[in-house]
């Protein structure tokens, strides 16, 4: 079975772990802060901050920039349902705009239309890994005073062209207050579970750091507590604030900072086979790929098409059970957000709510795209599903 996702493990990533389980340290030791230089270096941000899974980064990013009740939250419906559920952890609104028809990021026409004074922040995903206009959204949600979370958990390693013609890499984008990414195994690089909050502001880094952790200090220079005796005892720390347990253990940043060496191979090799894939499928009357090649590099997570199932005669499902059937996995990415029955239920949100995601929904399809997929597997997939369509 060809699965529409899964990571790619070399002796060199198990070497990294295995030499970590020998070490003195198997959490909150030298392998972090290794694994976050070198994030913080690729992606050309100041600072990164790892964390157990991007749902943590998404959800420190809200606290550190105290965004809780009484603010709202705006994602795009087309993402996993973490991008919007951060924002209930927080004890915000979670709440939608819709995509743009052509791609489904989301519009900034729309966020600027259906702008609320309660907004206090927007995360922008960069769905598939295609770098989501910022740089639109950003003017809007700044000059109204809300902060900008990039949800780049699709977009390690992609860069994205700004509106004078410069390049800038996911990660560090001007209009991004921070980006969060996430290291689960289908992910573009992994360390089991995993994720990251890069940002160029050093006291939202310091804040997530706190917050990752409890909420305790230990820097004496940061030390507010009882006397300067009592301060002074070998033994003194300090809970600041009310913080968690989001902490990336050493076995996990040893494995995700062996991957993170491999990152430009990996989207080599993500390029070829999309490149494979839209030469098969561009031409084909009821196939419109999604993943178009761009003049930047474009670190592609997902392989989507969009497929009018009506006119081929078949339902998504039949078509995903015969594409099953020839050992070739699919997937749906996403449902919308807003029609899941817990959004449906707290926040009395309805079909017809974000137009274009429901369109986009009726028909997408997502197909493999993986670095270790041979041409052999590629080639089975595009007489695959050429086969299913016609016949
Ligand atoms: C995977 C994913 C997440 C969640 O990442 P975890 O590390 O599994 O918590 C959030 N947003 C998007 C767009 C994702 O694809």
């Amino acid at each position: 079975m060809i699965p529409y996702g899964r990571q790619s493990i070399s002796e060199a990533d198990i070497e990294e772990v295995v030499r970590t389980l020998r070490s003195d340290f198997l959490t909150t030791g030298p392998a972090v802060a290794a694994f976050e230089q070198d994030l913080a270096a690729v992606c050309k941000a100041e600072h990164a901050v790892v964390v157990s899974s991007c749902t943590a980064a998404l959800h420190l990013a809200l606290a550190a920039h105290d965004i809780g009740a009484g603010k709202r939250v705006m994602t795009s419906p087309i993402t996993f349902v973490a991008s919007a559920n951060a924002a209930a952890f927080v004890g915000a609104i979670p709440d939608f705009v819709d995509v743009s028809e052509e791609f489904p990021n989301l519009a900034p026409e729309s966020l600027e239309a259906h702008w609320k004074e309660d907004i206090g922040a927007v995360i922008a995903v960069d769905y598939a890994g295609s770098p989501v206009d910022i740089e639109s959204i950003s003017a809007t949600a700044h000059a109204r005073g809300a902060i900008v979370i990039e949800d780049a958990c699709h977009a390690l390693g992609s860069e994205a062209v700004r509106k004078d013609g410069s390049l800038e890499k996911v990660g560090s984008r001007q209009g991004a207050d921070v980006t969060c990414f996430s290291f689960h195994p289908v992910k573009t690089i992994t360390s089991g579970e995993g994720g990251a909050l890069l940002t160029n502001d050093p006291d939202i880094a310091e804040r997530v750091r706190r917050l990752r952790s409890h909420g305790i200090v230990r820097d004496p220079a940061a030390f507010s507590g009882p006397s300067l005796q009592e301060r002074a005892n070998p033994w003194y720390h300090e809970m600041q604030e009310l913080g968690w347990n989001y902490r990336l253990s050493d076995l996990q940043c040893a494995l995700g900072r062996s991957q993170l060496r491999r990152l430009e191979e990996f989207v080599d090799r993500r390029l070829q086979i999309v490149e494979s894939y839209n030469a098969a499928f561009s031409t084909h009357p009821f196939v419109r790929p999604l993943c178009k090649l761009q003049a930047t590099r474009t670190s592609w997570h997902l392989y989507v098409v969009r497929i009018d199932f009506p006119a081929v005669g078949r339902t998504r499902a039949q078509v995903m059970e015969q594409l099953r059937q020839r050992g070739v996995g699919s997937q749906v990415h996403y449902i919308p957000v807003h029609l899941q029955p817990w959004y449906r239920e707290s926040f009395g949100y309805t079909d017809g709510k974000c137009p274009a995601a429901e369109r986009f929904y009726a028909d997408a399809l997502s197909l493999p795209l993986y670095p270790e997929m041979t041409d052999r597997d590629v080639e089975h997939v595009i007489t695959s599903l050429l086969e299913i369509l016609v016949a």
